[in-house]
């Protein structure tokens, strides 16, 4: 897509001057194709997906065509919440720095009306307004469209979507005979075309497909998960990613709430954004979230189309979106201004058709990845204290603190020990605190937790072949309701495998899978269940393996331990 410089696109200069300030270095597509059409007083139908800049796309060619000189309301802006009202507006003024004699209020519901009547008296020539309040005013008086020139409605399928279609179409119906209407938004569905037909005249339409904004910009990636699994996949994600700000989508009230309580739980900054919250609570979550006291905002899609923050690190789509169209809309969240950004989508067993059609769709490359293991995120904590440790030594003054590590070595310790030992202590302390997060008694996590397997549950997620049965093998213990790999059959014609090594040794179930795949030469599918304890493990194969997985696994080494597999004594052992 041609992009222009803003420069080349006839603008007057004291708002080139604005946007100079505004740091903007050129103008995206939508304000490319749509602001010399939007000034040359045709009806323009504007459509480009979220955070693209839509507003100064309509913008600089509004405040282009205010009359200085008259105090009059000249353009009007609709808004579907107070919120965006409120954003374009402060874009308006930003971009209106350099242009004194013109002003833009914004008027909305919720706030004392009493208050709007006095601003709009002092003479406002821009008014950007939610539909409901304009229609008060309207009413009152105190909004006079007869030298309206200009309307524009702003996220049009929102509005529709909001329910203020006959909003929209009284105020419509009220503007005066020779006015430009200019429609934006991120879709264009049925209703908003509908609406073009009764009330735009040969409107010029302005396009940019969502493809060629979103796929360079936006790695897109999913997990398949369990449903019980998602919070503790979220986790992983957050602790291997570490983003600074991240927005997690669910589709109901319900679910953002239950999920801030988990993840405040397991010691995150994580706070709901949902139409149930008071309007003061919304404007206290946005505000933390905008100063980065708050890292994760969970919301719902209604609560999160008010947000325009620009530094998005990653999206979450914690519940699969109800269509395309809200799929763009979410992930069009990260990525903003020409930044590079990271979708993730956990996906629960039949959704995976649903995310084809999206992908068909969007024609985006939406990847399927592995969740981190346990062992990625400790490697990643690693690496993120040693690199505190290297800055806390070149920045900080350490004399008090070498003065103490003296000490010990007088008593004969090694540096090297000393330093060893420390580490050991502030790395287990974080480990010992992940795992008991990770004990909240919820569902089947709980169960698998009772039964000593740390790493049981997790691994549904990890494996690397999308195939159920083999999935399940992680979870032999039976505690797994969907688990096809029955019980009894497993009973009468599986052997428990004893080994002597385990989560010490940093033994994954794919390892043991591996391990026995390779040294014994079998099918990674014929074996069962995996539980991985502190210093052993125990392995489920079928009966007629058994012989040659041992002879051929005993005397061969596991990441430097000799290996000792037999048959388990009692195949209640360790349970
Ligand atoms: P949309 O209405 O399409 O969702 P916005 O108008 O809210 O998008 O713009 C998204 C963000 O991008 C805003 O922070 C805005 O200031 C910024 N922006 C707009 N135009 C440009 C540009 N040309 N260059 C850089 N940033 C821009
Ligand atoms: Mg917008």
């Amino acid at each position: 897509m041609e992009t222009k410089k803003f420069e080349d696109l006839e603008i007057s200069p004291e708002i080139l001057r604005a946007i100079q300030d505004m740091g903007f270095e050129e103008a995206t597509p939508i304000q490319t194709q749509s602001i010399s059409i939007v000034k040359s007083g045709k009806d323009v139908l504007g459509q480009s997906q979220t955070g693209t800049g839509k507003t100064a796309a309509f913008g600089i060619p509004t405040l282009e065509m205010v009359d200085e000189d008259s105090k009059n309301l000249q353009a009007l802006v609709l808004c579907p919440t107070r919120e965006l009202a409120i954003q374009v507006s402060e874009e308006f003024r930003k971009l209106l720095k350099y242009k004194e004699g013109i002003k833009a209020l914004p008027i909305y519901g919720g706030q004392p009306i009493e208050r709007q009547i006095l601003a709009l008296r002092k003479g406002v020539q821009i008014v950007i307004g939610t539909p409901g309040r304009v229609i008060d005013h309207m009413k009152r008086r105190t909004l006079k469209m007869d030298d309206v020139k200009m309307i524009v409605l702003d996220e049009a399928d929102e509005m529709l979507d909001m329910g203020f279609r006959e909003d929209i179409e009284e105020i419509l119906q009220k503007m005066p005979e020779d006015h430009q209407t200019v429609l934006f938004s991120a879709t264009m569905p049925k209703a908003i075309i509908d609406l073009t037909h009764d009330y735009l005249k040969d409107p010029v339409t302005v396009k940019v497909m969502p493809k060629e904004l979103t796929v360079p910009l936006i790695d897109q990636v999913y997990f398949e998960v369990r449903e019980h699994n998602k919070t503790e996949a979220l986790s992983r994600l957050l602790d291997m990613y570490n983003p600074e700000l991240a927005i997690v989508f669910c589709n109901t009230k319900k679910k953002v709430d239950e999920l801030v309580e988990k993840l405040q739980s397991r010691g995150y900054f994580a706070e709901g954004l949902h139409g149930d919250l008071k309007q003061n609570q919304r404007d206290s979550v946005m505000k933390k979230f905008r100063n980065r006291t708050l890292e994760i905002l969970v919301a719902t899609d209604v609560a999160a189309r008010g947000i325009d923050v620009d530094d998005i690190d990653i999206v979450i789509n914690y519940d699969l979106p109800q269509d395309e169209e809200q799929y763009i809309h979410r992930i069009g969240r990260t990525g903003r201004a020409g930044r590079s950004g990271t979708a993730y989508t956990f996906i629960v067993g039949r959704e995976i058709y649903k995310l084809r059609d999206i992908m068909r769709y969007t024609k985006a490359k939406i990847m399927r990845q592995n969740l981190p293991t346990i062992h990625d995120i400790e490697e990643v904590k690693i690496k993120n204290f040693a690199e505190k440790i290297k800055t806390t030594i070149q920045d900080e003054r350490l004399t008090k603190y070498i003065n103490i590590v003296e000490n010990i070595v007088r008593e004969d310790f090694d540096t090297l020990d000393i330093a060893a030992a420390l580490l050991m202590l502030s790395l287990k302390d974080d480990y010992e605190v992940a795992e008991d997060i990770n004990e909240a008694p919820w569902g089947d996590r709980y169960n698998d937790r009772q039964s000593g397997g740390y790493n049981k549950g997790y691994n549904n997620n990890n494996n690397r072949y999308g195939n159920n049965r083999y999935n399940n093998r992680y979870n032999g213990d039976g505690h797994n309701r969907d688990n096809n790999y029955s019980r009894r059959s497993q009973d009468l014609n599986s052997e428990r495998l004893f080994l002597n090594i385990g989560k010490k040794h940093r033994v994954r179930p794919q390892d043991i899978v591996g391990a026995i795949a390779n040294e014994a030469n079998v099918s990674g599918r014929i074996i069962g269940g995996i539980d991985i304890y502190e210093d052993f493990t125990f392995v489920d194969v079928p009966k007629d393996y058994v012989e040659e997985i041992i002879s051929k696994m005993k005397n061969t080494k596991f990441k430097g331990t000799n290996l000792n597999i037999e048959v388990a004594k009692s195949k209640r052992n360790g349970r």
